[in-house]
């Protein structure tokens, strides 16, 4: 191959190309208000993959021509416009450019496969993390180890199922580690940041009534600021409009046992419930009281 050759195959597929994909999959408003989502073809997700392995890889590029893509554009017109009917459908195709994403190259080589989320795509309520860590990269699935477990709890002792809620991560990939360490580091800002923009379309489908940012990092990477959790816990914000409340990450309760730790969580979602309407038992209410 010769060296221009080379340098195009590197570069990164056009922007205008990730455009139209996205494009694709967000909602519209007709001209008498309905919501409807423009047809989406999982397919171009997996024409695009396609496109950028062959270009890191440096393959020949496929070629169509004139007379071919006249014929094709006269047998595809243009997709109608439909009703959303299933969530669900929707996010299957972001999740299918998770799971090929190379945005992050570093974090694509290191990891098991990419963690998307996981629930009910109608939930009234979404929890958000930081990053999957080490069980979680072999699950596929978020919050399974011992801080997923604890999660799981709290969730179960507010009235919810695991299945009703959507849990999802600020970052995909687990963050890589040096070779040979264990353990998790969490993500860096421009990590956040780079993924960002999936975690927005998840919840711009999803839509869920109230938002839970676990921990100062995911907040961070949500949010975009830094602060203290003793500052940021225990009061609403918002995130694009959606009610947001920020509370620890159940891994420091698991650092910190103390019953006012665990009861600052519990207050914490005992504001959820409120905020959603939720009834709450006596049980519920006096929690971790000393
Ligand atoms: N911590 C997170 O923030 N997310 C996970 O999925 C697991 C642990």
């Amino acid at each position: 191959m010769n060296i221009q050759r080379r340098e195009r195959a590197r570069r990164p597929l056009a922007p205008q190309a990730r455009c139209l994909c996205y494009d694709l999959a967000v909602r519209r408003k007709t001209s008498d208000g309905r919501e409807v989502a423009i047809e989406f073809s999982p397919a171009l997700d997996l024409v695009l993959g396609a496109l950028e392995r062959m270009r890191e890889s440096g393959g020949r590029l496929p070629r169509a021509s004139r007379d071919s893509l006249v014929q094709l554009r006269q047998r595809s017109p243009a997709a109608p416009a439909r009703p959303i009917t299933n969530k669900a459908a929707l996010l299957a195709p972001i999740q299918a450019r998770v799971a090929v994403c190379t945005k992050c190259p570093h974090l694509a080589r290191s990891r098991t496969q990419t963690v998307f989320g996981v629930g009910n795509p109608d939930a009234e309520l979404m929890f958000i993390g930081e990053a999957p860590g080490a069980d979680e990269d072999a699950r596929g699935e978020p919050f399974v180890g011992r801080a997923g477990q604890l999660l799981t709890k709290i969730i179960e002792t507010m009235g919810f199922s695991r299945a009703e809620v959507y849990i999802a991560n600020v970052l995909k990939c687990r963050p890589d580690m040096p070779r040979g360490s264990s353990g998790n580091r969490p993500p860096t800002p421009e990590e956040m940041q780079t993924c960002l923009p999936y975690l927005a379309e998840q919840i711009e489908i999803i839509r869920p009534r109230v938002l839970v940012a676990l921990g100062a990092t995911a907040v961070e990477g949500l949010l975009g600021t830094r602060s203290t959790m003793r500052e940021m816990r225990g009061r609403w914000h918002s995130h694009q409009e959606t009610p947001l409340m920020i509370t620890y990450h159940p891994s420091y309760l698991l650092r910190n046992q103390a019953p006012a730790e665990k009861r600052k969580v519990w207050e914490d979602m005992l504001q959820v419930l409120e905020r959603l309407e939720r009834p709450i038992s006596d049980k519920q209410r006096n929690y971790f009281r000393t």
